[in-house]
Parts: C-alpha cells; sequence; structure tokens
C-alpha cells in the first residue's frame, strides 16, 4: 500500500461535503480544479469548470479581485464575496499561492455569523429607537418643570404625571426586552400540566374587561367544543400570552366594537383564538407582525397606544413574546385579518 498523496488529499477535501470548498486556480485566474459543491455555487456542470475563468464560473467580482491579489503579490490574500444565485451566501475566502505557481481558494461560509451580527445590529438600533423617543419626552417635560417657567400647579402635576407614563413605558420596554430574551434564550423553563381551556378563556375573559370597558368594547366567548379537553401548558405563560393577544385586540378596534375569545380542538392540539372587529392588518404586513419591534404604521399604533392609556406602551414587541410563548409550548402562534374588517389571532399547545 503506498502512502497517502498530497494530491489524493486535495482531492478528497474538494469533494469534502459541507458548506466550505476549495477551488484550484492558475496565474491566469482559470480554473484548475473544483469540487461538487462549487460547481453546485456557479450552478454549472462540474466537468464545465476546469479552463473557465473565475469571473465567467462565478460571475463575482470582489472573488476575481482576491485571487488577481494573489497572483500579482504571490501573498496570501484574503477577502468576502456573495456567490451563488438565486439566495447568494457570503464566503469569506483566503487565496494561497502554491509554489509551483497557481493558488488555492478556501472558502469558507460565514453566512450564518453576518446574519447574526446584522440581527445584533437591528436588535440594537431598534431598542435605541425605542429608549430614545421616552426619554426625549421625559427631558423635555423635567426641563420645562426645572426651568420654573411654569407657574400654575395643575400643569405642573399634568406634566409629572406625563413622566410618570413615560417612564412606565420604558420599565415595560424593558421588561418585555429581557423576557424577550429569556424566553429566546430557552432560559425560561417551562412548568407543563394540564390546564383546563375553558377556565383559561373565562379567566382571560375576566382580566381584559376593564381594559375594554375603558373603551367601550364588549368582550365575549366563542362557541366552546362539545367535548371538554385539556391542554399542556404552562399556566402564567399561556396567559401572558393570551393577554397580548386581547389587549391588541381592544387596542386595535373602534369603540363599540367586540372581542370574542375562545377555543377548540384538533387531534392532537388546542388552540386559542382571540377575535376582533377591529381595524385589521393590511395584507403586506401579515406576514412579519409577529417580529420583534414590527409595527404596521408607527404613527398608527402610537395613537392607538396612547387611547388606551399608559399601561399598554407600543413597542411592536407583544407578538414576539407571543410566538416565542408558543414556540416553548412546541406549538405555533398565527393570525388570520381583513383590513377594516377585522382579525382572528391564535396560539396553539399540545393536547394533554
Ligand atoms: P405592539 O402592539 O406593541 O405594537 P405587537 O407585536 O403586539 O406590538 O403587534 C405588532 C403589530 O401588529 C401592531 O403594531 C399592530 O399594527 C398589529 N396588530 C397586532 N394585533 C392586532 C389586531 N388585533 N388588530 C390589528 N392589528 C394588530
Amino acid at each position: 500500500m503506498s502512502d497517502p498523496s498530497a494530491g489524493a488529499a486535495f482531492e478528497a477535501l474538494l469533494d469534502h461535503r459541507g458548506r466550505d470548498l476549495l477551488l484550484l486556480v492558475d496565474d491566469n485566474l482559470r480554473i484548475v480544479r473544483a469540487g461538487t459543491e462549487a460547481a453546485e455555487l456557479t450552478g454549472r456542470p462540474r466537468v464545465t469548470l476546469p479552463g473557465m475563468s473565475l469571473i465567467a464560473a462565478f460571475g463575482s467580482g470582489p472573488l476575481d479581485a482576491v485571487a488577481r491579489r494573489c497572483a500579482s503579490s504571490r501573498e496570501p490574500q484574503t477577502g468576502e464575496a456573495e456567490l451563488g444565485e438565486p439566495a447568494p451566501r457570503t464566503y469569506v475566502i483566503d487565496a494561497i499561492p502554491l509554489a509551483g505557481g497557481g493558488m488555492v481558494l478556501a472558502l469558507r461560509d460565514v453566512s450564518a455569523q453576518r446574519r447574526a451580527e446584522r440581527a445584533r445590529r437591528d436588535l440594537l438600533a431598534n431598542v435605541s429607537h425605542e429608549l430614545r423617543t421616552p426619554l426625549t419626552s421625559v427631558r423635555l417635560l423635567a426641563e420645562s418643570i426645572a426651568s420654573g417657567s411654569i407657574e400654575d400647579g395643575p400643569t405642573v402635576r399634568d406634566f409629572a404625571s406625563q413622566i410618570e407614563r413615560e417612564t412606565d413605558r420604558l420599565a415595560t420596554l424593558v421588561d418585555e426586552l429581557l423576557d424577550l430574551g429569556r424566553i429566546e434564550s430557552g432560559e425560561t423553563r417551562l412548568a407543563l400540566e394540564e390546564v383546563d381551556p375553558a377556565a383559561v378563556v373565562a379567566t382571560l375573559v375576566e382580566r381584559i374587561r376593564p381594559m375594554a370597558d375603558r373603551r367601550d368594547i364588549t368582550v365575549g366567548m366563542l362557541p366552546e367544543p362539545a367535548t371538554p379537553a385539556r391542554a399542556m401548558a404552562d399556566a402564567a405563560r399561556l396567559e401572558q400570552a393570551l393577554l397580548n393577544l386581547a389587549h391588541n385586540a381592544v387596542k386595535f378596534s373602534r369603540p363599540g366594537g367586540e372581542v370574542r375569545i375562545g377555543w377548540s380542538v384538533t387531534d392532537s392540539r388546542v388552540r386559542f383564538s382571540v377575535a376582533d372587529d377591529g381595524i385589521g392588518v393590511p395584507l403586506a404586513h401579515q406576514a412579519r407582525i409577529f417580529e420583534r419591534f414590527y409595527k404596521v404604521d408607527r404613527s398608527r399604533a402610537r395613537a392607538e397606544a396612547d387611547d388606551v392609556g399608559p399601561d399598554s406602551p407600543s413597542a411592536g414587541l407583544g407578538l414576539a413574546i407571543v410566538r416565542h410563548i408558543a414556540e416553548a409550548h412546541g406549538g405555533s402562534a398565527g393570525a388570520s385579518s381583513v383590513e377594516g374588517v377585522g382579525s382572528t389571532f391564535w396560539i396553539e399547545v399540545q393536547r394533554a
């Protein structure tokens, strides 16, 4: 048996399945060897690649530039490129010159890492934005009071209670963020038990009624299934999720409207539904409302929230929390809605 050769090792690596890949390229930037994955990335049959120029095969300026720098400097070079159609992925490229001429290009897929970095940046931007608005209000109100320019007591008291409302909003935002963080990281352990869906619905109706009364909205129950069933749920978390849905139903309804809450069953799941005849969600936004910080229209959402009071700040986190609670239960959450007609939001958990 002969010793393993470097050539054989390289051939093996070329066809190593994974997200990282290797290419052998000559000094004229023509492909000498490419594996199956590289071929997949170009969308061309593997046999057509040898002899083809890098730029013709991949259509990527940045990839070509790294190889070109390596060919002219004869030094290792690195760069980054988006490769593949129709869903490009991000690769870090190492171009390493070979002693006898040509180079090897090692491509490392960093799409997931870049996505996570982007998500972190977006999160920071969103959090900063949501914090800045109430903070600016508090600052302006406090400045007015401190300047001594307001003489009358009632106005000072009004400013002070506005400050209170804004700080409540900030506190809720921070609580929601911490909560979301805990649920997302899986840190929150659910205390699953058998719960009676009818009792959950009845409690929810009672808890939402004061807020609904204030806005002249009726709260009722949807028809119940004929046969009893039990859900496997962490009762407190389930109630928290449903309360978020019920809050929204009231918040986005018009005075005189009706919110109805109920439950139904399939073979394996229990579905809790909150239906309203409110303003509904425009079709274009429906796919995104469960994302954190997503609001259909900031000015509209803010106006609605102010109308309801300081207990309902609007940061666009409510539905993200609902979805995460549902998923932590091995269930799901969703909505159907018609703009101007109303919405039904639901959360499903396992049936006991
Ligand atoms: P928030 O209510 O804090 O803005 P949510 O995550 O709870 O955030 O909701 C996201 C968006 O989804 C809301 O801004 C609103 O536009 C829309 N939405 C949620 N529930 C309803 C509903 N029942 N009717 C109409 N729109 C809704």
